[in-house]
């Protein structure tokens, strides 16, 4: 809705949520941090003493934060990787984007063990400096944020200028910011945050080395499935570039800082806890929670595919057949076989079990274990409820049709 249509009340509400998440957010992650590295993961009263346990702003750390940033956008531009085409926007313009993840991946992976196997660096150094960590990351992300609010109003198309000042900080005030070819929308949400998620994780998994003596079977499914989560984001890079955050969210605050510290710092808790808490899971808990988790994956992987190669190729069978299909209106087409046949997100199912895997480690351990799972089932209801408005609008009566088959939205069966 253009802005101009929102009556004051309106307005007045968004705004007040804009600045209620901004600093909502950063403290409700910043309490649960302490309370996982300093209270054993105990739901504890936020009080003054609470606070206390805080640290200060570490200017070494702030500098090796600035340093991941730098070393990541150096690779983001400068290492080799195919070019493809993104989305059309609006102008029918399709901009270029260098598909090089797996490349700076596995070089951040690489880097951190030599680093640990040669001594420089211990393993969990991330570990011993998460919560000032994340105050060296908010350091950088607020200042960022408003680097890419003035950058994007410079970019803004008319439309896009009429959002008022808080807003277009913090939803954004352009789709993609760009310097020259530097995507900072791509490079934000791809690369920092995510790679330093699967870090966070190998490092919780080496603290828990180095106090203990041994990696428990909790930490050691933690890990690996973070690791293939994102390890197959990017052997499946170009299919990013498909996403709704690519192709209909502005880059702001929300973004921006939802990917630079929210993802790392906020996700791995089950890790986080598991390193100073060394719990190990029965032999059969582990077995149904790996089981569960590839199950989640494999869903995940197989939707998400399944939707890719049809938009690139019609002729691609699914589970074994022609694929079936709505033809709508508007020219694209709307699959029915495989998974997009059984509900209208199973890949966010899929999601959400391994999810729940990476998190049900800990056990009744903790209950900030489970932070990312709690935060990703409204998450994603959310999404798929936007979708699925985004969807009617687009495809009106085509869309009726898709629902008239496909009844079941995420869970066959249940919702
Ligand atoms: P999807 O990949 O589910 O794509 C939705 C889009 O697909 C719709 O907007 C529509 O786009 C098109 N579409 C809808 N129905 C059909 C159909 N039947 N046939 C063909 N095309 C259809 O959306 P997301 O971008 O939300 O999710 C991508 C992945 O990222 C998911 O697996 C999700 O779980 C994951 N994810 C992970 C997050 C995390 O923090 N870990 C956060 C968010 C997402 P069009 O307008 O082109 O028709």
């Amino acid at each position: 809705m253009n802005v101009k249509e929102l009556s004051p009340t309106t307005r007045a509400f968004n705004n007040f949520s804009f600045l209620m998440l901004m600093f909502g957010l950063p403290l409700f992650v910043c309490y649960a941090i302490l309370a996982v590295v300093q209270h054993g993961g105990a739901v504890v009263l936020p009080d003054a003493n609470f606070w206390s346990g805080l640290p200060g702003i570490n200017w070494t750390v702030v500098a090796v934060y600035l340093g991941w940033l730098l070393f990541q956008g150096f690779m983001f531009h400068f290492l080799p990787g195919k070019t493809e085409a993104g989305q059309p926007l609006k102008t029918g313009e399709r901009l270029n984007y260098k598909l090089n993840g797996m490349l700076s991946f596995l070089i951040s992976i690489g880097l951190w063990a030599t680093l640990h196997f040669t001594g420089l660096v211990p393993g969990n150094w991330i570990y011993l400096h998460f919560a000032e960590l994340f105050i060296a990351a908010n350091v950088i992300a607020w200042p960022f944020a408003l680097c890419m609010f003035f950058l994007g109003r410079r970019q803004a198309t008319d439309e896009e200028k009429q959002t008022n000042a808080l807003e277009a900080f913090f939803v954004g005030a352009t789709l993609n910011p760009r310097i020259g070819s530097f995507d900072w929308k791509f490079f934000a949400e791809s690369r920092p945050g995510l790679t330093l998620w699967v870090l966070v994780a190998l490092s919780c998994a080496a603290h828990q080395y180095e106090t203990s003596g041994f990696i428990t079977n909790s930490m050691l499914l933690t890990s690996f499935f973070v690791t293939l989560y994102i390890a197959d984001y990017y052997f499946h890079e170009d299919a990013i570039l498909t996403t709704w955050d690519m192709v209909h969210e502005p880059f702001g605050w929300m973004l921006c800082w939802g990917s630079l510290i929210y993802v790392p710092f906020f996700y791995p808790m089950a890790a986080l806890w598991l390193a100073e808490n060394p719990y190990v899971l029965p032999s059969w808990a582990a077995v149904a929670i790996g089981v569960l988790g590839l199950t989640g994956y494999v869903i995940f992987r197989q939707c998400n595919i399944q939707k890719h190669h049809f938009r690139k190729n019609l002729q691609k069978k699914i589970w074994g057949k022609p694929p079936e299909f709505i033809q709508t209106q508007r020219g694209s087409k709307l699959l029915v076989s495989g998974w997009w046949g059984v509900a209208s997100h199973a890949n966010y199912l899929g999601d959400l079990m391994l999810s729940f895997a990476m998190c049900v480690v800990v056990g009744t351990g903790s209950i900030f274990g489970y932070s990312y799972f709690l935060v990703f089932v409204p998450l994603l209801l959310h999404r798929d409820w936007r979708d699925d408005k985004h969807c009617a609008d687009k495809y009106g009566d085509d869309w009726k049709a898709y629902r008239k088959r496909v009844r079941w939205h995420i869970v066959p069966g249940i919702y």
